[in-house]
């Protein structure tokens, strides 16, 4: 079933069962990290689902729990409202042999097990997720190159959030939430869902500097490290307001889509920074 806001899927919380045995940063084994233990519904072994559509990026041995790296095939929302690639890690499957690095997953398809592969008392899944792809560590050799120790020695994903802030529990029945502030889909606040795009295809050319760059929308993620100045131009596809400042869509020259604002104020032509063509 697929859970989407807007053009984006939103992460699904793994299990169809909520029963958190230990919670981010819990001392028997997780310290410093953000990672959840996952009963299914009773002590036997309950199947895990796919948070979104996703592909199998590595599968780690025994010593590692099983573990499973997989990552979003396109950029998801997250339960915070962000909007990126998501990636996670799965532990203590009892059997991976089942599906193959590269297999991709549909949103909320069966595709695993809880189980005791590597260090665990009882069946459950070990779940991280984090922001972004996978990233091919050196400083995880031993342990796998996707996760690694941190300072007290636990084995985990790089920049692992808190589960809560990824994932949407529709259709999930919470017997322990672990306190977690758990939302449902209609309660994720994206902030740009309200933005009311026009198409409209100019060349906007800036009179000023230091005009910052977002990936996707006004609320996208500025780019570090590059900026548009006075003289430089940009050919946009659509228009918006928001927040104060009119807004323009681009291509930006990786395929991915640019926004910047071209005004200080919402009515185009008041405070123009950029001349239009
Ligand atoms: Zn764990």
């Amino acid at each position: 079933m697929t859970l989407k806001n807007g053009n984006y899927e939103l992460l699904r919380f793994p299990m169809k069962m909520m029963n958190i045995t230990q919670g981010n940063n819990g001392q028997f084994s997780h310290q410093g990290v953000n990672a959840l233990d996952i009963a299914g519904k009773d002590a036997g072994i309950s199947p895990t689902f796919a948070p979104c559509k996703m592909v199998i990026k590595r599968k780690e041995g025994y010593g590692q729990g099983n573990a499973v790296f997989a990552e979003s095939v396109d950029k998801v929302m997250f339960a915070d409202g962000t909007v990126d690639y998501a990636k996670f890690m799965f532990l203590h499957d009892n059997y991976t042999g089942d599906f193959a690095v590269g297999r991709v997953f549909q949103q909320w398809e069966e595709f695993g097990d809880e189980g005791t592969a590597g260090y665990a008392t009882g069946n459950h899944c070990h779940f991280e997720v984090a922001k972004g792809k996978l990233v091919w560590d050196k400083a995880g050799a031993g342990y796998g190159y996707y996760g690694r120790n941190n300072s007290t020695g636990v084995w985990h994903l790089q920049d692992s959030i808190s589960a809560d802030k990824a994932c949407v529990v529709d259709g999930v029945t919470i017997k322990n939430g672990n306190g977690m502030a758990w939302k449902k889909s209609s309660e994720v606040k994206t902030g740009s869902s309200g933005i009311k795009w026009t198409a409209e295809n100019g060349t906007a050319t800036f009179t000023r500097n230091n005009i910052r760059i977002h990936e996707d929308g006004p609320t996208g993620k500025v780019i570090s490290g590059v900026q548009y100045n006075a003289g430089q131009s940009v050919r946009y596809f659509a228009k918006c307001a928001y927040k104060g400042h009119r807004w323009v869509k681009y291509r930006r020259a990786n395929g991915g889509i640019g926004c910047v604002a071209v005004s200080g104020s919402e009515k185009h032509g008041v405070d123009p920074w950029a001349t239009f063509k």
